[in-house]
């Protein structure tokens, strides 16, 4: 059972974008670290699922800061293409982290799938595995989804990775589109946050 209320935690993630969206979804009281203040690299997500990298992250980043840390695997699921880019969502943009090549590479695989797509619905989700693991830290995991359909073209220059090509079901312009306060009260991070917030 857990003691007493999280007061710090290093975020276990060297995605700026996904840094700035943590950060922004913890409360103002807590004391927030990042990676780079304790100039950890990123470990291998040799995982099976978002569940199992997500906590290879808070445990690797945990051991190297010995602190109670909180680690996100996320990424897009689209339906026709089998679950992929799935957990190699971060993989697609290469070493450097392109996104512009991660979403060519989503419209190329639909292609190859479907010359017509881009008239269809297609039907993806953003889901999000959130871990917090520490030193006398009971491990605490939660899942968030956000179900909706791939663009038929990249639409819109806020937030990160695939957000340009995700319009979530119910909304007719893109995560790209959006303000990121707009994105941040529905999207599947702020879903699986919602489920630990109590902890802190
Ligand atoms: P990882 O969890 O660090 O392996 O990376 C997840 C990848 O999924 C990111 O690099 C993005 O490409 C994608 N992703 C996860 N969440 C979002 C989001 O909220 N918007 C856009 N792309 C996302």
């Amino acid at each position: 059972m857990l003691k007493k209320k999280i007061t710090k935690i290093l975020v276990g993630t060297n995605n700026t974008g996904k840094l700035k969206e943590i950060r922004d979804l913890l409360p103002k009281n807590l004391k927030i670290y990042s990676t780079s203040d304790f100039k950890i690299k990123s470990p291998i997500e040799n995982g099976k699922t978002f569940e199992e990298n997500s906590l290879i992250k808070a445990r690797y980043f945990s051991k190297k800061s010995k602190m109670i840390c909180l680690s996100d695997d996320s990424g897009l699921e689209i339906d026709v293409l089998e679950g992929a880019p799935g957990i190699y969502s971060a993989r697609w943009g290469g070493k450097k982290g392109d996104f512009v090549k991660a979403t060519k590479k989503v419209f190329k695989e639909l292609n190859k799938k479907d010359k017509n797509w881009r008239i269809k619905k297609i039907k993806a989700r953003f889901i999000c595995a959130l871990t917090i693991y520490g030193p006398n830290q009971k491990t605490i995991n939660s899942v968030g989804k956000i179900e909706g359909y791939i663009s038929p073209s990249i639409k819109g220059e806020n937030g990160f990775g695939y957000d340009p090509i995700f319009i979530p079901k119910g909304k007719q312009v893109t995560f790209g589109e959006m303000k990121a306060s707009q994105k941040y009260k529905i999207d599947h991070r702020f879903k699986a946050f919602k489920k630990i917030k109590k902890f802190f």
